[in-house]
């Protein structure tokens, strides 16, 4: 566990950095250069919100926070109540946190709160809306003695994917080169078939198909952590239920796409979360997997429109702002965004993931 630290000095741009380690050493894999460009990207900013490059889902509405926070206090509750921490991953600005934990303190749920974050400037801003967390640079450091009810939005997509190309001889890793200033994507060595699920083996040539080491290491820990503790995580991300092909890697700036190659650290990377993936990860280390839903079937269940109902009961100025906020959470976003489910062997089923 550490505290709220100041961001180290980096010893110069970071393009300037890849493309001295690129003529040195030779292309590096996409995976290293987009963890790379995001760590430098969320250690130097703020990315949230209108003036910055993207907005998720809690800082559009504080219903999505509150609806989240109460997923988690209703499944806490019918598991007995047991002694319980709440964990975010990726916290942003702490909004979902604040919303949630106030959501969950009516229900009865007062648990501690702990984050796992890496940017010193994201971590200034998580203390200043939730003051009494504890912040962890990885999931590792987090509590054992207790039962983990994990969230965490907008998370996983910025993970590091690695990428495979299929070419007319086989599968070969997707390395990113520069030549000048400019980074660019190249095939790189073979990759063995074994590595390939069977059924997306025979692509066609140009196939890409994504896999992040990265994110199925974070969802083994954590599932390996509930399964012996108990608890839940809820991950809710752009996604698939995949394995599948596609190149989904995608750069944001100032709220438009942009080439992911372009800019390193400048510009926020995420690629598509292959839900089918971190699932069978999250069965194997002993846990139960659900969904993945839609979001609007996760909010829906949990009755996002009598809370937008009774929010604009009390608040009439605003009922046609909360019903807007409502539909974005919900139709666009509605159908784009996932929600993956994992919860320890005997628990309760989750709302809005039964039946
Ligand atoms: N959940 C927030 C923010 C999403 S942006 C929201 O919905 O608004 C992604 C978040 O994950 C940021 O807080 C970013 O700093 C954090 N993050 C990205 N990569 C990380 C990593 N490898 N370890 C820990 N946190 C990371």
């Amino acid at each position: 566990m550490t505290e709220v630290a100041a961001p180290a000095a980096p010893d110069g741009p970071l393009p300037e950095r890849l493309a001295r380690a690129i003529a040195l050493a030779g292309p590096i894999p996409v995976s290293q250069f987009m963890a790379a460009a995001n760590a430098h990207y969320y250690a130097t900013r703020d990315p949230l919100g209108a003036a910055g490059d993207f907005v998720t889902a809690p800082e559009i509405s504080q219903m999505f926070g509150e609806l989240v926070g109460l997923w988690c206090a209703d499944l806490w509750d019918r598991a007995g109540r047991p002694d319980a921490a709440w964990v975010e991953l990726g916290p942003g600005r702490g909004t979902l946190a604040a919303d949630a934990l106030r959501a969950m303190a009516r229900a009865g749920f007062r648990p501690p709160v702990h984050f796992v974050e890496t940017s010193p400037v994201l971590r200034a801003a998580q203390a200043g809306a939730v003051p009494a967390a504890s912040w962890h640079d990885a999931v590792g450091t987090l509590p054992t003695d207790r039962a983990l009810l994990i969230v965490a939005n907008e998370f996983f997509d910025a993970l590091p994917i690695r990428q495979l190309v299929r070419r007319q001889e086989g599968w070969h890793e997707r390395l990113v080169g520069c030549q000048d200033t400019l980074f660019l994507p190249i095939a790189g060595k073979p990759v063995p078939d074994a590595v390939i699920p069977d059924s997306l083996r025979d692509a066609p040539p140009g196939a890409i198909l994504e896999v992040s080491p990265a994110a199925v290491g974070v969802t083994r820990d954590l599932a390996a952590r509930i399964a012996a503790q108990g608890g839940a995580l809820l991950a809710i991300d752009y996604g698939h239920g995949g394995p599948a092909l596609g190149d989904t890697l995608q750069a944001v700036r100032g709220h438009g796409f942009a080439n992911p190659f372009d800019r390193p650290g400048d510009q926020d990377l995420s690629a598509h979360v292959d839900f089918g993936t971190l699932a069978a990860a999250a069965q194997a280390a002993g846990t139960v997997a659900w969904g993945p839903i839609a979001q609007r079937d996760l909010l829906g269940g949990l009755c996002i429109d009598q809370r937008t109902a009774s929010l604009a009961r009390r608040h009439p100025d605003r009922a046609d702002a909360l019903l807007a906020d409502r539909g974005r959470l919900m139709d666009a976003m509605g159908t784009l965004f996932r929600a993956l489910a994992i919860t320890a062997p005997g628990w309760p089923t989750p709302a809005a993931f039964g039946e």
